[in-house]
């Protein structure tokens, strides 16, 4: 792979309109990383409209050698859309038309720069709902989304990006155009490509347009909040509630140290007595969630719960989510840095996990929050520590390390949501194995033999033996 040069940018600028190609120092800096702010180097950046310049960008790539990062709003806390070697960032994020919302066929088409909050409330507008809800979805790009297969708040009940794709368009390295599944609401011809794409991390190919499954909105919506005395009551908390036979929408618990941080960053002293949180949100018809949310109290109270909110107006409910929404910003107001592993394990799991977590982190100078969607067990767990001490640094890597041996030994995953990037790529064999590392780098190499798509990502450099 080449990093971009001059004369190789300008014979790009001469096959693209005129403002699409920039190579200023302050453009090439504000693409050189995302929200893993981890240092890159950016050689040139395109902001492209159209599919027809997509094709364009990957034919000139793919002559000139050059390397390509596609870039959606820059929200991956991995890696995953930072250059690192001078590649040539191609932001879709101008490309944001919702083409069509069709009611009858429960599908919307779109162009993979919209923002996924913005089809959110299209779609709601028109009575229907798209149920994946990651935490950034204000800002992330739908394609962004399904190149990450983005998890979030609704995955318990509603499943992940992966369970909404029903076709795509996608250009390959050196311009040419896949196209893939469609409206058809079941299709079962040949290998599941599509499937292959979700989740692919930009490394395949790029995402000119989606057809995203849609379903009729819930008439109702009620938030439940549950305090618990100790650090573990919320997970017992989750267990009551589905014991009961309820299938909250979202399932979210808060550990004492995010409640203390998000205290703290408020600038008023934590509650006394309540050591972990449980924020529950019920949706359906009127009756079925008044039904619910009757179930979820009696659990909630036998569970230990010393308070159980309930709020059914917009605005309550609003209230009782502020404190859930503040955690990344007070967490980043709060530490000098911080390193976040969205660990998943079998939900029975859950609470070992923690507890070896813990002990872990308490044999090292490195405070640790755990929080997140406690419903399908994916939580954040934040390593705070302080980047100039090296002895801290060391004890990071140390304590990932044997948090990733935990979560595998019991059954788990090194990432709910989030992927791989560059951060994970040292894990990733010992998580998959080396066989199936083995397979998907051919699958790469099948897509694309130069290794210009996305370079150095998801995958180690060398074949696994
Ligand atoms: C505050 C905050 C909260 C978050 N909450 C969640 C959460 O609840 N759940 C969750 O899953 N994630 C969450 N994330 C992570 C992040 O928002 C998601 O990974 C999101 O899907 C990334 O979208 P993006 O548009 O920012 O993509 P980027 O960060 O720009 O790119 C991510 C990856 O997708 C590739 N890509 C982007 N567009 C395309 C395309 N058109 N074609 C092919 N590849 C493409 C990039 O190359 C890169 O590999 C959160 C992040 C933040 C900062």
């Amino acid at each position: 792979m080449r990093a971009c040069s001059t004369p190789a940018l300008d014979r790009l600028r001469s096959a693209l309109p005129a403002d699409r190609v920039a190579d200023d120092p302050s453009t090439r800096l504000a693409y050189a990383t995302e929200a893993s702010r981890e240092p890159g180097l950016c050689g040139g950046v395109v902001r492209v409209r159209s599919e027809a310049e997509v094709r364009a960008v990957l034919g000139w790539a793919k002559t000139e050698q050059v390397g390509v990062v596609t870039r959606g709003s820059g929200t991956s806390p991995t890696g995953s859309a930072r250059p690192l070697a001078g590649e040539l960032v191609l932001d879709m994020a101008a490309m944001n038309r919702i083409v069509a919302i069709d009611p009858r066929d429960f599908a919307a088409v779109v162009e993979p720069g919209v923002p996924c909050g913005t089809l959110q409330a299209a779609v709601e507008a028109a009575g229907l709902f798209y149920p994946p809800d990651p935490a950034s979805s204000r800002f992330s790009t739908l394609g962004g989304n399904v190149a990450t297969s983005a998890g979030g708040l609704r995955a318990f009940k509603y499943g992940t990006t992966r369970d909404y794709v029903l076709g795509m368009r996608v250009v390959l390295m050196g311009g040419e155009l896949l196209s893939l599944g469609g409206r058809s609401l079941k299709d079962v011809v040949g290998y599941d490509l599509m499937r292959l794409m979700v989740g692919s991390e930009g490394t395949l190919g790029v995402i000119t347009e989606l057809t995203l499954r849609l379903i009729p909105a819930p008439r109702a919506r009620l938030t439940i909040v549950a305090s618990f005395a100790d650090d573990e009551g919320a997970f017992r908390g989750a267990d009551a509630v589905t014991a009961k036979g309820v299938f909250p929408r979202a399932l979210e618990s808060m550990d004492r140290t995010t409640l203390e941080i998000v205290a703290t960053a408020a600038g008023r002293a934590p509650e006394p007595g309540v050591g972990s949180r449980l924020l529950i949100e019920l949706d359906g018809g009127e009756a079925e969630v008044a039904t619910e949310a009757r179930h979820c109290e009696e659990g909630l109270r036998a569970a230990g719960a010393s308070e159980v909110l309930l709020a059914k107006t917009p605005e309550e409910q609003t209230r009782l989510w502020s404190e859930r929404r503040a955690i990344s910003s007070s967490v980043s107001k709060m530490a000098v840095a911080k390193s976040s592993e969205d660990i998943g394990v079998p939900r029975s799991a859950l609470p070992e996990a923690v507890r070896r977590i813990r002990a872990a982190a308490a044999r090292t100078p490195i405070r640790v929050l755990a929080y997140g969607h406690a419903g399908d067990a994916n939580l954040h767990c934040n390593f705070l520590y302080d980047p100039r001490r090296p002895e801290e640094k060391r004890h990071l890597s140390e304590l990932k390390r044997e948090v990733f041996e935990i979560v595998l030994g019991l059954g788990g995953t090194i990432s709910g949501e989030h992927g791989i990037g560059t951060k994970k790529i040292p894990y990733v064999t010992r998580a998959l194995g080396p066989l199936a590392v083995r397979i998907s780098q051919g699958v790469k190499r099948l897509f694309d033999p130069d290794e210009l798509l996305n370079p150095g990502k998801l995958w180690p450099a060398e074949e696994v033996a």
